[in-house]
């Protein structure tokens, strides 16, 4: 499976500067705006390096009110749902590349495994956010959660086939909030201060206006309610919105 991007994908170790290396795996087109919008952009704007790789465009699960015109085929609904992606993620200063996995069900294949496994070889991330590892609503976004698993324990192995890029460190996982944190067992570790970037974050949602316009005021919401949790936990009074995220792996360094 070849992913395709907005630019060409890039093949073999692609240019890595000095900076974090964020790679973000998107089950749907979406779920990287609302979840992890803020990081992305907060990411970019501090001079990282943002991929999303995007599995599926949530073609049949996540674009009910695309099928609501009756002309709609599945190639324009990916056509659409991957424009509105693409435009979010140049808002949020990030590249975008689409593996057109197929959505509900996303199926765990052994091209899509493997592309990843290159990807992740190829991107050398710094920190994987993904979809947290339970979610009975959206079983493509657990299948996710466990394909990143996957995919970053099999590139870090030494005897691949293909020897061309260097082995996989070891990258933190860090699960970012699914739309009912309770029903998936989602207890966050991290509130990220987005405050900085968060009119970013809005311009991006209002880019999935056509497929999914009604969660705006949902996660408007939800990062002044996680601004206000990171107030309480101990970060500035001018810190208004934040994002909730619960690593995989433990933090390693001083504890005082
Ligand atoms: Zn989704």
């Amino acid at each position: 499976m070849d992913p395709a991007g907005t630019g060409a994908a890039p093949t073999g170790t692609d240019a890595r500067g000095s900076g974090p290396r964020l790679v973000v795996v998107s089950a749907h087109a979406a779920d990287f705006v609302w979840r992890a919008g803020g990081a992305i952009a907060r990411c970019a704007a501090e001079g990282g390096a943002v991929t999303v790789l995007c599995l599926s465009f949530g073609e049949r699960g996540e674009s009910a009110a695309l099928w609501r015109d009756e002309g709609a085929t599945l190639e324009s609904v990916k056509a659409a749902r991957a424009e509105e992606a693409a435009a979010a993620a140049e808002t949020l200063g990030a590249r975008i590349e689409f593996f057109d996995a197929g959505d509900y069900p996303l199926r765990p294949t052994v091209e899509l495994e493997d592309a990843l496994v290159a990807r992740f070889r190829a991107l050398a991330p710094t920190l994987l956010l993904t979809h947290a590892e339970r979610d009975p609503y959206n079983l493509d976004h657990a299948l996710t959660h466990e394909l990143v698993l996957r995919a970053r324990m099999i590139a870090q192995a030494h005897g691949l086939p293909d020897r061309s890029t260097p082995v996989l460190g070891a990258t933190q996982v860090m699960a970012f909030e699914p739309h009912q944190p309770e029903q998936c067992g989602f207890v966050p570790d991290n509130l990220l201060d987005i405050t900085a970037v968060f009119d970013r974050k809005q311009a991006a949602m209002k880019c999935m206006d056509g497929a999914q316009g009604h969660l705006v005021s949902y996660y408007e919401d939800l990062a002044r309610r996680r601004g206000v949790q990171a107030v309480r936990n101990g970060a500035p009074r001018s810190v208004t919105h934040a994002e909730a995220f619960q690593q995989v792996f433990p933090h390693v360094g001083g504890i005082w």
